[in-house]
């Protein structure tokens, strides 16, 4: 037996990244009976073939978690890109994809890119909101190079996936750390893009300096789902020193008196924004509970 990793599956074949090279798999017929099915990401063991036989994945090792959209097994770093402009950043929809994250248990790097053409104050005030969640942040440039080093650090060792809005520079960050990886960037047309993105399958791409990373943007739906009222605290990761701060038992940080987190964005110690993001998507769980109970 071998271990390894699937890197990517075509047409009922999986190939798995293993010490001896790629290997071209099939998966064992069991799994498709007990409706597992091998993901790109899972860890393997595969029997080599045979003589003219295939190889056979005949284990998956258990999953530490697992995306739908795109079908990805074992990410352990997202890599959230924004740029500081063109497009200027909306930290709602930023605060949104870090909410999602959290919620799949995947540790987080917020990376704000095309710093080269941003303006000074404009990067200090976006950093100084974010600084406070304690997610490491870097700025980069695929233009000028800046922040690759500490980005590569991040990646390096890890299977990660670079998400974000479309435009901010995903792809050329990573054309510019490894040039062979070759992603499309956007000067491309949308429309080829849209043709191609729908017969697309994911890849993992392996990283010269060590570590994985997913060839399409996760998260790209940002819809919140099964998410409890009650947990929702629990994804801003500055509000939870506090949370048993608050006078009440269960206080949601809305219109209780006494309440911690309000008093630490009076004093600045919690961002605005970050709170004002906070009750907007708890007030969107609120009412997808009212109208799952009407
Ligand atoms: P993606 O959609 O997030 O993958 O973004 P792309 O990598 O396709 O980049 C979108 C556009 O922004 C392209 O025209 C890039 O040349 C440009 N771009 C990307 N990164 C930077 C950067 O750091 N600085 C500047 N000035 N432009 C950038
Ligand atoms: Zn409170």
């Amino acid at each position: 037996m071998i271990n390894g990793t699937i890197v990517k599956g075509i047409g009922g074949f999986y190939y798995v990244k293993t010490e001896k090279g790629i290997l071209e798999c099939k998966a064992r017929g069991l799994f498709r009976k007990d409706k597992i099915l091998p993901m790109v990401g899972d860890r393997v063991c595969v029997e080599p073939k045979k003589n003219d036989a295939t190889n056979i994945i005949k284990k998956i090792e258990e999953r530490d978690n697992f995306l739908v959209r795109p079908p990805v097994a074992n990410i352990d770093m997202a890599i959230i890109v924004f740029s500081i402009t063109r497009p200027e950043p909306n930290l709602y929809l930023l605060d949104r994809f870090l909410t999602i994250i959290e919620q799949n248990d995947i540790h987080i790097c917020i990376c704000f890119n095309k710093v080269d053409i941003a303006d000074e104050n404009k990067k200090n005030d976006i950093i100084s909101i974010y600084e406070k969640t304690g997610y490491p942040i870097i700025c980069s440039s695929a233009k000028t190079g800046e922040g690759l080093k500490e980005l590569k650090e991040i990646l390096k060792d890890h299977t990660s996936i670079f998400s974000g809005p479309s435009g901010v520079g995903k792809s050329s960050l990573l054309n510019k750390m490894q040039s062979n990886l070759d992603l499309k960037t956007g000067e491309i047309s949308s429309k080829s893009e849209r043709g191609k993105h729908t017969t697309r399958h994911v890849e993992l791409l392996e990283l010269e300096f060590g570590g994985y990373v997913l060839d399409t943007p996760g998260f790209t739906s940002l819809e919140i789902k099964d998410v409890e009222e009650a947990d929702l605290q629990y994804f801003f990761p500055e509000f939870i020193p506090h949370i048993d701060e608050c006078k009440f038992n269960g206080c949601r940080h809305m219109q209780e008196p006494k309440c911690a987190i309000k008093e630490k964005v009076l004093s600045k110690d919690i961002s605005e924004s970050r709170y004002d993001s906070y009750l907007s998507i708890l007030k969107e769980i609120q009412e997808q509970r009212r109208y799952k109970y009407d």
